[in-house]
């Protein structure tokens, strides 16, 4: 009722979703001024109010610039997805090698593999021209044929299920898959038959765990989310205009477990299995937090982080930012959450290579995730041949000889 209360007051006809929450915003003033002029744009102009969408300050700054177009060095891209943001078209797949090439991109890992011949389906797609440039993640059933909204008929509440799935990813492995990715809904969204949620550090899952251990199979987990989806949405959120178009990503409320007991759960499962190598994705959900983040590292020797999507974070604190890679230099992989726009990419090689001051983290004239530029923190060669690749190659199976393809293939221009 509340969001429909300015149009039914003021008569407006209806506005897209986005205007609404600037509309809000600036609710405070409207009686005697919108009320006069109710059609007027919301544009800053001639004494007018200013909606937050509206906003697009240009930058009088004049710094030194220098976007790269490539990486210094060859890239494994450990977190991306090849089934969620791409229409499987071929000629889509070869220009986006060519981007790659472009890029110096030597090796992508889709974390989209899914299972059994869904695998297969997805292996054939990437590897039939393209083997030495991707691997691949499995993922785990953890619904099967039960019915989506029945959490009681899910596979995952069978007594035997993490002893299939131990054996599943045994032959995932056999069919090619390098390691394993667990999605967020994994502790925020699948339910126990009860109608409580499954906690991540269920010793249920215990043998699953062990398993990747076992067959050496690395885990990239996304546990929980930015801090700011876990507060109201309201004008004192960092990420408003964010949660305010993807509402369905605020884990605020009840109804979610709190970040702070997500990740609790996350570092008891890294600490119980310390022979399974865990990858936290998005510096383990917590970039806005890196003297924990160091914790955890210094704590747990079998914990990596990846740094996919998380350059505004990081880019915005340069100085801690620089500080946590040059110290856990042997500990981060670098990731986007990609296939994203070139322009994009590039961010990533600006941000990790030179030191430009205030500049966009996105291709997008709006900022995606939060009102805010970033600062590039100019990493030394030897710690960003590390984050690009080295460290992928360590902790991933069949990295190692795909970088090596590729630079055989590609000589260095250096
Ligand atoms: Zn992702």
């Amino acid at each position: 009722m509340r969001r429909n209360l300015p149009f039914h007051v003021l008569g407006l006809s209806p506005l897209c979703p986005l205007c609404l929450g600037g509309l809000l915003l600036w609710a405070a003033s409207f009686p005697s001024r919108l009320l006069a002029q109710p059609s007027l744009p919301l544009d800053g102009r001639e004494g007018r109010n200013l909606l937050l969408e509206n906003f697009r300050p240009h930058s009088m700054l004049k710094v030194s610039e220098r976007p790269l177009t490539q990486a210094r060095f060859p890239v494994v891209d450990v977190h991306t997805h090849f089934r969620h943001k791409f229409r499987a078209l071929a000629n889509e797949l070869a220009s986006w090698v060519e981007l790659m090439d472009r890029n110096r991109i030597a090796v992508c890992v889709s974390l989209d593999g899914q299972w059994g011949e869904q695998f297969d389906e997805h292996a054939r797609l990437l590897w039939t021209q393209y083997r030495d440039r991707f691997a691949i993640f499995a993922n785990i059933d953890w619904q099967g044929s039960g019915k989506p909204d029945d959490p009681a008929s899910w596979d995952c509440q069978r007594p035997d299920f993490a002893r299939r799935v131990a054996r599943d990813l045994a032959a995932a492995k056999e069919r090619g898959a390098s390691g394993v990715k667990i999605f967020k809904q994994f502790g925020l969204e699948y339910k126990n038959a009860d109608g409580s949620m499954i906690t991540i550090d269920d010793p249920r899952w215990d043998e699953i765990w062990r398993a990747c251990g076992e067959l050496g199979l690395p885990v990239l987990i996304h546990v929980a989310d930015p801090a700011a989806f876990f507060l109201p949405i309201d004008e004192t959120n960092e990420r408003w205009e964010e949660l305010h178009r993807h509402p369905e990503w605020s884990f605020y409320g009840p109804k979610f477990p709190r970040r702070e007991a997500l990740l609790a759960a996350f570092l008891r499962i890294v600490k119980r299995h310390s022979k399974t190598i865990f990858i936290g994705a998005h510096v383990a959900s917590n970039a806005e937090d890196l003297t924990t983040v160091g914790w955890w590292l210094d704590e747990h020797p079998n914990l990596y982080v990846e740094i996919a999507s998380r350059i505004a974070e990081l880019g915005r604190q340069p100085f801690s930012a620089r500080h946590f890679a040059l110290k856990y230099q042997d500990r981060i992989l670098f990731g986007t959450d990609g296939p994203w726009p070139e322009e994009r990419i590039r961010l990533y090689w600006r941000f990790l290579e030179t030191e430009d001051e205030s500049f966009p983290y996105s291709e997008r004239p709006f900022p995606p995730q939060g009102f805010w530029n970033i600062y590039g923190i100019q990493l030394p060669d030897d710690v960003l041949r590390k984050i690009y690749n080295g460290n992928a190659q360590r902790v991933i199976p069949g990295i190692r000889e795909k970088v090596e393809r590729y630079e055989a293939a590609h000589p260095a221009p250096h």
